[in-house]
């Protein structure tokens, strides 16, 4: 088989906390793909909230091997014959497509980006992420992000009006806010009228993936610009999220690679609407995949490796929100020098 995939395991920093739950540990699986002596490298950061695990990961890739064919870059077809035998799965989807890209860069000699036809010079700054915290714990947190010019704080829990204000008194900085759908639309809009003197640069997900009027309702009545998140997987989504919200957040675990990601920019250019490129808790690995495609975003919140203890790849995000796409072919990655991170 030229796929195999192991376990990819991810200790965060800090315990990771959002309006649904906290880990400190995320499971991902690292897929290699092989042809012709050359390896590509992919990540996947399975969801359980959208239905992956590991072992769906597993399933999946173990699934598609036999359909990749002896032609790695035909992605259109070997998205169909694989697609055909197991539809979904997006993460491990989005991981065997960032091995094949991975692949095809190493064999051309070539970075993703270029291959794509991008402008490096056009990448923005990644914001990094706070997860929830109680007052103490979002202080010590905030000390070690200051650097950054952007950072992205979760709502949706108690006090966090309050934290978001301390945050603020400690951080003059860009505010991005995610309530990862956590809120009705009434309180959505009554906090947002309550945060906007913060200066708040953008708000994620007000309310239940499900809820598309809610979103519209929120954006009609919200002072700061309302994105969405968990509503937004697919190209379809951005039909149906258009007028509706200002912009999209989009993941490649999410998107099922950087393929459908490429068209739902388009799609949502198109509609007006403006673009983030998100991430879960991933390596360097799967955020340098997404960087491939962050000239063409307007805001990047590719901060996974920042977040995590002992990031076992080194690539295109760097310090304090900087991403650096390099002429290295591929995906621009390599292992980390251990100990280069504290
Ligand atoms: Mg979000």
């Amino acid at each position: 088989m030229p796929v195999r995939h192991e376990p990819l395991e991810l200790r965060t920093i800090f315990e990771f906390r959002i309006a649904r739950g906290g880990k400190s540990v995320q499971r991902n699986t690292l897929v290699r793909f092989t042809h012709e002596g050359i390896e590509g490298l992919g990540e996947a950061a399975p969801s359980r909230y959208y239905g992956e695990s590991p072992e769906t990961v597993a399933v999946a890739l173990d699934a598609w091997a036999p359909a990749i064919g002896d032609d790695p870059f035909a992605l259109e077809a070997i998205h169909a014959r694989c697609t055909a035998t197991l539809a979904g799965h997006d993460a491990a989807h989005a991981a065997l497509e960032m091995a094949l890209y991975d692949w095809q860069g190493k064999k051309l000699g070539m970075p993703v980006w270029k291959m794509l036809g991008l402008d490096r010079a056009q990448t923005p700054v990644s914001c990094v992420t706070l997860g929830m915290a109680e007052q103490a714990e979002m202080l010590a947190k905030l000390e070690t992000v200051k650097a950054f010019p952007a950072i992205k704080v979760k709502l949706g829990g108690p006090g966090d009006v309050e934290n978001l204000r301390r945050v603020r008194a400690h951080y003059d900085g860009r505010i991005q806010v995610d309530a990862n759908a956590a809120w009705d639309a009434a309180s959505a809009v009554r906090v947002l009228h309550e945060i906007a003197p913060l200066r708040i640069e953008l708000v994620e997900q007000p309310v239940a993936r499900e809820d598309l009027d809610g979103l519209a309702f929120v954006r009609a009545r919200s002072p700061i610009p309302v994105f969405a998140d968990e509503s937004c997987h697919h190209l379809a989504d951005i039909a149906r999220l258009a007028g509706r919200v200002d912009g999209v957040n989009l993941k490649l675990m999410k998107t099922g690679g950087i393929r459908e990601a490429l068209r739902m920019i388009h799609a949502a250019r198109a509609h007006g609407m403006q673009v983030m490129l998100g991430s879960m808790v991933e390596s360097s690995l799967a955020l340098s995949a997404a960087a491939q495609l962050a000239p063409l975003a307007d805001y990047l919140d590719l901060d996974g490796h920042w977040l995590i203890a002992d990031d076992p790849f080194a690539g295109a995000p760097g310090e304090q929100g900087g991403i650096a796409l390099s002429d290295a072919p591929g995906l621009g990655v390599t292992p980390a020098v251990a100990g280069s991170r504290a």
